[in-house]
């Protein structure tokens, strides 16, 4: 789960990591009385979407005086900001954070997370800053040190030194790193994140450190034991369609391609997403409609399928284990008939009565095309959404 960066820097403030003074607005006009309350020469109207890559297409502004903070504000709320880490369609702007505007010696990039790899909580620090860490790693990885924390002795203070020499910090600044790095690990443990990143963490004229922007995702599975992360949920950032699929206990994602995948299991759906790539189609979506499949999961999951109009076809590949083959073909020939489906469905079943299964699905006078081999059914949904 994410949240906004006016969110994860209340969160900082709580564990003591230095971040500019500011707050949210949702009109211009409290975006000119949060500017007012703070005071000072300038401002800085961010964009609040769950997404980074903001300063590169307007989504961060300077202000000089109250009348641009309200201009600004007024420009971006209401909006959808497309940025290199949304889709083409963006994502709303409902508020905006207004803080002061500092200004910046030096930007650091700085982030803990989990690395599946070498199973350990790591650090990551960079002198190269405020840029895209993925093409720092690229162009120049000897600007990234990684530092990993054993799980049983913690972060040590040793470590937080090393990484403050490697970024050229001084004096008291090795002091204020030490501290912001053991907020974040805190942070990190209490509220079960799986990333916590500040890009740019800044060095002001005056030497101080602040952590500029602030990015904090969390374990989907550990979010129920926080109410108040939970609390911070906002849906309007998220897929309409990956919303919907959760209510009825779906999981799904949203792909580019044009063939409508439906299967149980992720596993399974993962492995007909493959071959369906190796016969030359795309799927249009991850979909795995759980263990106990019924009519009703089964008329959602083509609701959802359907209301992607690329969709050209649509592949389902169940496995019979729990739920008997024939009680899932005539769940899908009744999702079918319920909400008319028309586009070719190639189905696949496979499992305990497997037969009476794919005998209710032949000769139904409906778009359907029992398979009864794998590879074939996916070759031929390639087939027939190339046809359309
Ligand atoms: P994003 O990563 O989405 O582009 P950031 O919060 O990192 O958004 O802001 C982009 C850039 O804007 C920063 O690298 C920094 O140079 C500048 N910036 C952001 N907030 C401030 C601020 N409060 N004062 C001065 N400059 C800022
Ligand atoms: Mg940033």
């Amino acid at each position: 789960m994410n949240i906004h960066e006016y969110q994860a820097k209340q969160l900082f403030n709580a564990y003591g990591i230095a971040s500019p003074k500011g707050m949210f607005a949702t009109t211009p006009q409290e975006a000119v009385n949060v500017a007012k309350e703070l005071g000072g020469e300038g401002w800085v109207v961010k964009a609040q979407v769950h997404a980074g890559g903001r300063g590169k297409v307007g989504g961060v502004k300077v202000a000089k005086d109250l009348t641009q903070v309200a201009e600004y504000s007024e420009e971006m709320l209401g909006k959808r900001l497309v940025t290199i880490q949304t889709d083409h369609l963006g994502l709303p702007i409902n508020s905006v954070l207004v803080e002061g505007l500092y200004p910046i010696q030096r930007e650091f990039y700085l982030s803990i997370l989990l690395d599946r790899s070498t199973e350990r909580i790591i650090f990551i620090a960079s002198i190269a800053g405020g840029m895209d860490i993925e093409a720092i790693a690229h162009d120049s990885p000897e600007q990234i040190m990684t530092l990993p924390v054993h799980p049983a002795a913690g972060m040590q203070g040793y470590q937080c030194r090393k990484v403050a020499y490697s970024l050229g910090l001084k004096g008291g600044q090795v002091k204020a790193l030490t501290k912001i790095m053991q907020g974040m690990y805190d942070l990190f443990i209490d509220k079960d994140a799986t990333q916590i990143e500040i890009n740019p963490l800044i060095e002001t004229d005056s030497g101080e450190l602040l952590a500029l922007d602030a990015k904090i995702n969390f374990d989907d599975n550990a979010v129920a034991l926080h109410s108040d992360i939970l609390a911070m949920k906002d849906p309007s950032q998220e897929d309409d369609k990956e919303n919907y699929a959760q209510q009825y206990g779906l999981n799904y994602i949203t792909l580019e391609g044009n063939i409508g995948c439906m299967v149980n299991g992720a596993g399974l759906a993962m492995a007909t997403m493959d071959l369906v790539k190796l016969k030359g189609g795309a799927p249009a979506n991850f979909l795995d409609v759980g263990g106990g499949t019924n009519v009703e999961k089964v008329c959602e999951a083509f609701k959802l399928i359907l209301s992607d109009t690329s969709v050209k076809a649509v592949l389902v590949n169940i496995f019979g284990g729990i739920v008997q083959c024939d009680v899932i073909a005539s769940g899908i020939l009744a999702a079918i008939e319920q909400i008319h489906v028309t586009i070719p469905v190639v189905v696949r079943l496979e499992g305990t009565n497997v037969e009476e299964g794919r005998a209710l699905l032949t000769n139904t006078g409906l778009n359907i095309y029992p398979a009864d081999d794998l590879a074939h059914a996916a070759e031929q949904v390639v087939a027939l959404a190339e046809a359309v």
